[in-house]
């Protein structure tokens, strides 16, 4: 992949890359012109649909078009509500680009956050992983997200680097320690494909260096957080205090 094709793809693909929407001044026009997976100011209210004029409406669904799936699906964001002590809007928005957001607010007022999530990334992950375990790795990432930011805990967090690296790594320690949780119900799945596909080498690698943490960065962190749940046993309180100690270090 060409250095220019990387950073376009960094700017355009989400949660497996995301981050960079948090440092930006300008806000998107469309959606698919949202850098990162965090949504912040304007760009929140374009995702929920309270801008008007040139700015286009995200159609926004709540079905994958399977009855099945759906009742899966549901259950896995029941269980990452539970984990994460948090209750966001989930729903699915035609990704032009593989994609899914995270926003700290929603049109719910009884709910916390809203989570988007791209059809295009969703078919994608359930073509490679029919098992789910992808989807909920990447939906664990972006409730991660919103929990940072109704923890209280978002700026220690963030520090006061340049960039969010440390926000990204913060959620894929949290998406580790989640799916260690699920590997511990079900000590037979696999989560190769879910590693190959967002922290090693697989196609949404496609990260920038100084804003999401290297893809061995961030594979670290997730298999840190997978650590405390599958082999240390920790509860949620302490991989949250856990999570946040570790990006002290960068
Ligand atoms: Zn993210």
């Amino acid at each position: 992949m060409t250095i220019a094709r990387r950073a376009l793809l960094a700017g355009l693909a989400c949660c497996a890359t995301c981050g960079a929407s948090l440092g930006r001044l300008a806000f998107a026009k469309s959606i698919d012109e949202i850098e990162g997976c965090f949504l912040k100011g304007a760009d929140v209210d374009l995702v929920l649909g309270a801008r008007t004029g040139e700015n286009e409406k995200l159609n926004i669904t709540r079905t994958t078009g399977s009855r099945a799936l759906d009742l899966a699906l549901d259950k896995g964001l029941q269980r990452l509500a539970n984990t994460f002590g948090i209750d966001p809007t989930f729903g699915f928005f035609e990704d032009k680009q593989p994609n899914a957001f995270a926003a700290p607010e929603s049109t719910d007022e009884s709910r916390t956050g809203t989570v988007l999530f791209g059809k295009n990334l969703f078919a994608e992950l359930q073509a490679a992983d029919p098992s789910g375990v992808s989807v909920l790795g990447v939906a664990a990432h972006e409730f991660a997200h919103i929990w940072q930011f109704h923890s209280g805990h978002y700026k220690r967090i963030r520090g006061t680097g340049p960039t969010v690296k440390r926000v990204e790594l913060n959620a894929d320690f949290l998406a580790g320690y989640y799916l260690g949780l699920r590997k511990t119900a079900h000590p037979n799945a696999s989560l190769w494909i879910f590693g190959e596909k967002l922290w090693g080498l697989g196609d949404m690698n496609v990260f920038a260096r100084d804003h999401h943490g290297t893809p061995e960065e961030r594979t670290e962190a997730a298999e840190a957080g997978f650590k405390l749940s599958f082999v240390e046993k920790k509860d949620v309180a302490f991989a949250k205090q856990a999570g946040i100690d570790y990006v002290q270090r960068y």
